[in-house]
């Protein structure tokens, strides 16, 4: 069967390098070649762009990316058993796709893209949302990304997107959507995958925002929305009650009911707290 870039069909590679799925390292693979050219396109133009993906595995979503025209692609895989696989895609796409055997937790891989860079990824899950925190979290903003287009498991795409009162709302949320545009852009059923999940998955695009949504220091937001989620259910002039000894004048000040609960305060209510607790 004709695939999108004239390589071989994924069923057909899996096969031939008996690239058998580890349940350990989140090998949950996409081989439909449309699907994966379709994902890629909701990072936008990769035309001009860097893009860095984590764990290409067969190589279905770098396929995708490549045939969408990504300048360059760097891709950092854990699994040894997948480079022969990724070495055929790298010669059909001379000089832009260049794979890193490593573990994304510990590669520099900003240090080795130009911008602008896009990250892309089919995130393993057991990964996923502490390499999220991290692109996140640098200590400079605005970051070395311009959007992430990843893949996670719906439960944990809805705490990205999630909006205050409800369940999914948390640390996650506010975390995301104080300095980037963030969204669930497609949704896929557990039979899109070789082999299935046992959940649904889905895809969120963040696109940062040059500046934080409203201004607060991130360490001392940080810490107020872990210690407020840590105890969701509390009223907030006891979850920080650590923070200041004055801590329900100081909430008042930021226009929050002491007798309020974390889950019920939007993000420019955390960033008024963070900037009353500068003072
Ligand atoms: N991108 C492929 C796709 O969409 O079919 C594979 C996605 S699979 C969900 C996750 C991939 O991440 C696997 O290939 C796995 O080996 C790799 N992986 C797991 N942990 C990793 C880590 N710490 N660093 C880099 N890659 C990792």
């Amino acid at each position: 069967m004709a695939t999108i870039d004239g390589l071989p069909p994924l069923r057909d590679v899996i096969r031939d390098h008996e690239l058998v799925a580890k349940k350990q390292l989140g090998q949950n693979f996409l081989l439909d070649l449309n699907l994966t050219a379709k994902i890629a396109r909701q990072a936008g133009d990769l035309t001009a762009c860097d893009v860095l993906e984590v764990g290409p595995g067969p190589g279905g979503l770098t396929r995708g990316l490549l045939a969408e025209g990504a300048r360059r692609v760097l891709a950092v895989e854990k699994d040894a058993r997948c480079l022969p696989a990724l070495a055929e895609v790298a010669d059909a796409y001379p000089g832009r796709l260049e794979v890193i055997n490593g573990d994304a937790l510990e590669v520099d891989a900003p240090a080795m893209l130009n911008a602008p860079i896009r990250v892309v990824a089919n995130l393993p899950y057991n990964v996923g949302t502490e390499l999220l925190v991290r692109w996140l979290t640098p200590k400079q903003w605005p970051p070395f990304w311009e959007s992430l287009t990843l893949m996670f498991q719906k439960e944990v795409a809805e705490r990205i997107v999630a909006k205050p009162g409800s369940k999914a709302y948390g640390r996650l949320a506010l975390l995301a959507q104080w300095r980037a545009d963030a969204k669930i852009v497609l949704t896929l059923p557990p039979e899109a995958f070789t082999p299935p999940p046992k959940i649904h998955s889905a895809v969120v695009h963040l696109t940062r925002l040059d500046q934080p949504r409203f201004p607060a220091d991130a360490a001392i937001l940080s810490r107020i929305t872990a210690m407020g989620f840590n105890q969701r259910r509390k009223m907030l002039r006891s979850s920080l009650k650590g923070l200041a000894p004055d801590i329900e004048d100081r909430l008042r000040a930021a226009g929050i009911a002491p007798t309020a609960r974390a889950e019920e305060i939007p993000l420019e209510g955390f960033c008024a707290l963070a900037r009353e607790i500068a003072k």
